[in-house]
């Protein structure tokens, strides 16, 4: 018997033989697109900037502004292979006229070669072609991301649409293959869930699906009647779990329960995909109805690799090509061995994954008729023609639309074409042999997998180096840390997954069982209660008490500073190192305590839950990172190397720091700061804010469980105008840190400068405030994000981050065609009590900014337009509705100053030099946003815009530990930065020790450059 592997290598043989009787290059379209991509897959510079400069090409208008763009991208490549481009940029300023039409018609040509039509008609004009070729099709519709329901509903009625067109055009066509022509209805159609709801959120896949059903039902209902076949595709690794769930939810319903014609994608470059089809399968014999699955390796693999590197967390595709490559036979095997109950499609241009896909096939004696090949229209084509001419039945995905939203498509085609992984350049680019083409995956995976004596898939969910490329080994850890202190980022809690949904569900149910417990003040190490309780309350409930903060007084606040001057003496010797670990059991206890501490954030302060994750997260990362970092800044450093002499540079830590922190980020900024004093070595008296007692009494019972000695850091909570001004004002301490207001921030600045009697030390004050945050959009920003991006910046946690966008300056050439998404992209958005999962707007903090908020909208009213206004909100609790102003001018109050609410100003500008002028034109200097695709404009904002954090292409919020320092300057704060590499120096007093070292003229050659501690007694 012919083992599997030659029967793979005879067939595979075969195909190549017929696919090279019409040779056919990998870029079937001579000329300018052939020349790009030759270039592209030579030099990874230029391709990067060709693959941005198309996807900017099709929303350029005027030829100057081409002509323009292509200068920017392109007219310093100075690496050899720019010649073309070069001569096509100097002919185009000779001639822009005719250059940049040619230009625009060149790539439209390229896109047309993965588009099969701008509309139905011309579609169908294709799919008549591919008739006479035996070619079936599939039709999908252009344009993935939806930023509003207005949109959703345009592309559920284009589905529909296209259902209709499609059915009647092909009226009279028959199956091509013939047998088992009832398991593939000609009329095919292929649909993105994103694009049917636009307020999709990982977290909640019961709204996203209730809202899915409801578009998908009417569709799937009229193909069931027309006797069409729907196709459900999968996307980003975000929406895989809610589109199976959707898939089994919508099929298992009575009125689809018995129809066939409906199917799913499984990625098989997911190292969970074996799971899911099993579970699919498991579901369909329960069902007891046939379905289809079309099996692929996934078209989104850079994407996923490159957000789990930022999210720091272990990417969800195999980290090497032949792992996809093995995964996919294995699953094409599953699929075979449950015929039964699944149709299996199988979608690869890969001669060794479809060879593979037939001799399975024969050796489980399944005829050719009851599975189909699916290959992307515009690829491939001789492998299409060479399955026709086996006998195989071919299907063809056709995408449907115009240029602009194909882009995205576009540019994964041309990333699919270019890829030094991609089995098409392989074959048709580089003449790869056969025989190496047609090699068993398993084998290219095994030298590795027997270096370390696990699995691939262990190694890569271990997250070792085997597992994970170098390049994503390298992500998130700090450029400049020493060997054996390097940082890097707690990942985030992905809600993608039930268990951690269940998880966040079930700390809500426990936290809320503890609601209206009363907390301690924590003196010296004791508990400390009075008969004083200040309640706080959740703002979505105003009736419901979230817990009772025992409310300290001047007395308290006493012993509070006495307690740590006392700690501080010893404390300020303990080494460096004991201090560091502290912190870092500080984190463990703090992911130990997740999910209850992100429910308390829900309850206490309305954070939707993945807001309340990332302030946990960001909490762990202050404490990691302060650690690494004191480790550094802990050893004496040699100033010069001279004969002689030494001279070490070292720190002292300032005495007693008070730390007053804001409600936004309860636990998040009150630990950063409190971390801070306690690493360097002050001892600390934090404050929390009156509206997050209980958020500060939680971190104050971890840092016990930590260990942290006797009034090393001290719990007070009580009023701002009672305790925190007393002790602002209090000789004995050292140094304050603040964020919060520019009101309060202001007082304390002008209050610490006064020198009491028996005071040590000038007052060091930290001082973060907040900011009137500008975002620009330029010309030829892309829309799709600019919208996405500045609705969350603005409407994420109801505007009241410090980041948050507040003013968005528009240029007056793209005002309009920004408006028209911005007001029904706000209008979807989900607003309510943030205990329910992927709410984006919940209630602000108390009654007093609900009534400050609101009388900034009525101040907003009269002064500028009311553009957009919420009305559906929930009845009690401090819910404001999102709201849009326009014709906002510079020097109107809802422009100048802080709101801190979900209010949203647009202004209209000339030109990219008016929105500086009017973005910088503020008191503020915190964050700031620009949306551009011109090279030229993003160095000039970058120059020139003011703004502590300024975020190019995303959203102007969220900012990183260690890896986007946080912090402004003029009225925004005192420039320091929370989470940089200089922000423990300001809780530091710097100190240079000089020894002469030389005896009689004697003296060693050379001192270390670091030395120990300064510590006596000594540790020994
Ligand atoms: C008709 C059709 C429909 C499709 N529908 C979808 C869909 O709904 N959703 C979807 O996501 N994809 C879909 N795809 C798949 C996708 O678009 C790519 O075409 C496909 O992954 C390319 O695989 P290949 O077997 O043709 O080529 P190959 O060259 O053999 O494989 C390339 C693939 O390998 C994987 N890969 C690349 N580098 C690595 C690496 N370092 N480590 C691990 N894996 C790697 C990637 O998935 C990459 O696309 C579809 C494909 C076709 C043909």
């Amino acid at each position: 018997m012919r083992s599997l592997q030659s029967d793979i290598e005879q067939r595979g043989t075969r195909i190549f033989e017929l696919v090279d009787k019409h040779p056919e290059r990998l870029f079937s379209k001579a000329g300018f697109y052939q020349r790009l991509m030759a270039l592209s897959m030579h030099d990874e510079r230029f391709k990067t900037q060709l693959f941005r400069f198309v996807a900017v090409l099709p929303s350029l208008r005027g030829s100057s502004e081409i002509i323009q763009h292509l200068e920017e991208y392109f007219s310093d490549n100075n690496d050899g292979f720019s010649p073309l481009v070069g001569m096509g940029v100097r002919a185009a300023r000779l001639v822009p006229w005719i250059s940049a039409p040619v230009l625009r018609w060149n790539v439209s040509e390229m896109a047309r070669q993965f588009i099969a039509g701008r509309n139905s008609d011309e579609v169908i004009a294709t799919l008549r072609k591919r008739r006479a070729q035996k070619i079936g099709f599939t039709v999908d519709v252009l344009g993935e991301a939806v930023v509003s329901e207005v949109e959703a509903d345009e592309y559920a009625a284009i589905y529909g649409d296209l259902l209709e067109k499609l059915t009647r055009e092909t009226r009279d066509w028959t199956d091509p293959v013939g047998k088992n022509a009832e398991l593939f209805p000609v009329v095919n159609l292929s649909v993105k869930i994103s694009a049917l709801y636009s307020q999709m959120n990982p977290a909640a896949p019961a709204d996203a699906i209730a809202h899915l059903s409801t578009k998908l039902r009417p569709l799937l209902r009229r193909a069931r009647e027309l006797g069409a076949f729907i196709n459900f595709d999968m996307e980003s690794y975000a929406l895989k779990n809610t589109t199976l769930e959707l898939f089994k939810t919508i099929l298992t319903e009575p009125e689809f329960k018995d129809w066939p014609h409906a199917g799913i994608v499984i990625q098989a470059y997911l190292q969970d995909s074996e799971g899911d089809l099993r579970d699919l399968i498991d579901w369909g014999l329960g069902r007891g109805t046939r379905f289809a699955v079309r099996l692929v390796k996934g078209a989104y693999w850079d994407y996923e690799t490159t957000k789990s590197g930022q999210n720091g967390s272990t990417p969800p595709v195999f980290q090497r090509k032949p792992e996809s490559d093995a995964n996919f036979e294995k699953l094409t095997r599953v699929l075979f061995e449950n015929n039964a109950v699944v149709t299996p499609a199988f979608g690869s241009h890969n001669v060794r994954s479809i060879a593979h896909a037939q001799a399975v096939a024969d050796e489980l004696g399944i005829d050719r008729s009851r599975f189909e090949f699916q290959l992307l229209y515009g690829m491939a084509g001789p492998i299409k023609r060479a399955l026709v001419e086996m006998g195989y039945r071919v299907r063809e995905y056709c995408p449907v639309g115009e240029l602009l939203p194909g882009m995205a498509y576009l540019v994964r085609r041309l990333l699919e074409n270019t890829s030094n992984e991609g089995f098409l350049r392989a074959k048709f680019a580089e003449n790869v042999p056969a025989k190496e083409l047609l090699r068993d995956p398993r084998e290219l995976i095994k030298p590795a997998v027997a270096e370390t004596g696990l699995s691939a898939e262990a190694s890569a969910k271990a997250g070792d180096s085997d597992g994970i490329s170098e390049s994503n080994q390298k992500n998130g850890a700090s450029l400049n840390a020493t060997v054996g202190h390097s940082f890097r980022n707690a990942p985030l809690v992905s809600f993608i997954y039930k268990e951690s949904q269940e998880k966040m569900q079930s700390a809500l149910r426990e936290v809320r069982k503890r609601l209206g417990e009363k907390y301690p003040l924590y003196i010296g190490g004791e508990k400390v209660w009075s008969d004083n309780l200040t309640p706080s309350v959740n703002p979505a409930e105003p009736t419901e008490i979230v817990g009772y903060g025992t409310e300290a007084g001047i007395d308290e606040a006493e012993r509070a500073v006495k307690a740590a001057r006392a700690a501080f003496e010893k404390w300020r010797w303990t080494p460096v190192e004991e201090r560091a670990r502290l912190l870092e059991r500080v984190a463990e206890i703090l992911e130990r305590r997740r999910y209850e501490l992100s429910a308390i954030e829900v309850f206490e302060v309305g954070k939707p839950w993945s807001e309340a994750d990332g302030d946990i997260r960001e909490a762990i990362d202050f404490c990691t990172f302060y650690a690494q970092q004191m480790r550094r800044l802990g050893r004496p450093k040699l100033t010069q190397q001279v004969p002689g002499e030494e001279s070490y540079h070292h720190y002292w830590p300032r005495g007693v720091a008070f730390v007053i922190a804001p409600w936004n980020f309860p636990i998040a900024i009150l630990c950063g700061m409190a971390s801070a004093g306690v690493v360097t070595g002050n001892a600390v008296i934090m404050k929390p804010s009156e509206q997050s007692i209980v958020c500060g009494a939680m971190l104050m019972q971890v840092f016990e469980e930590a260990g942290v000695p006797p009034g090393v850091l001290n719990f007070l909570s009580g009023h701002g105008s009672v305790v925190g001004a007393h002790l602002v004002d209090h000789k004995d301490v050292d140094l304050i840190a603040f964020t919060g207001s520019r009101e309060v921030g202001l007082k304390i600045w002008e209050s610490a400068g006064i020198t009491r009697p028996g005071q040590r030390e000038l007052k060091r004050v930290i001082c973060e405030m907040g900011g009137k945050n500008a975002m620009i959009v330029d010309a030829d920003a892309d829309l799709d994000e600019t919208i996405m991006y500045s609705i969350y910046s603005a409407f994420g946690f109801q505007g009241q981050k410090c980041s948050a966008l507040s003013r968005l300056i528009l240029l007056e050439e793209n005002y309009d065609r920004v408006m028209e998404r911005l007001i029904p992209a706000a209008a979807s958005l989900r607003v309510g009590n943030p205990e329910q999962p992927g709410i984006m707007v919940g209630p602000v903090i108390d009654e007093p900014a609900y009534q400050r908020i609101l009388e900034y909208i009525e101040s907003g009213k009269k002064e500028a337009t009311l553009a957009y206004q919420a009305k559906e909100i929930p009845p009690r609790g401090y819910f404001i509705p999102p709201t849009i102003f326009t014709d906002v001018k510079p020097n109107m109050r809802i422009a100048r100053e802080e709101i801190f609410g979900p209010v949203l100003s647009v202004l209209k500008v000339r030109d990219l030099d008016e929105a500086i002028a009017v973005a910088n034109g503020t008191d503020y200097a915190l964050t700031g946003g620009f949306f551009s695709r011109s090279p030229d404009n993003i160095e000039r904002v970058k120059a020139r815009l003011e703004a502590g954090n300024l975020y190019i292409n995303r959203s102007c919020t969220g900012a990183i530990v260690g890896r986007h320092p946080f912090g402004g300057f003029k009225m925004s704060g005192s420039g320091t930065k929370a989470g940089g590499e200089d922000y423990l120096l300001n809780f530091l007093v710097p100190r240079v020790v000089i020894e002469n070292t030389s005896r009689h003229g004697f003296a060693p050659e050379q001192s270390p450059e670091y030395r120990d501690e300064f510590l006596w007694p000594k540790p020994r």
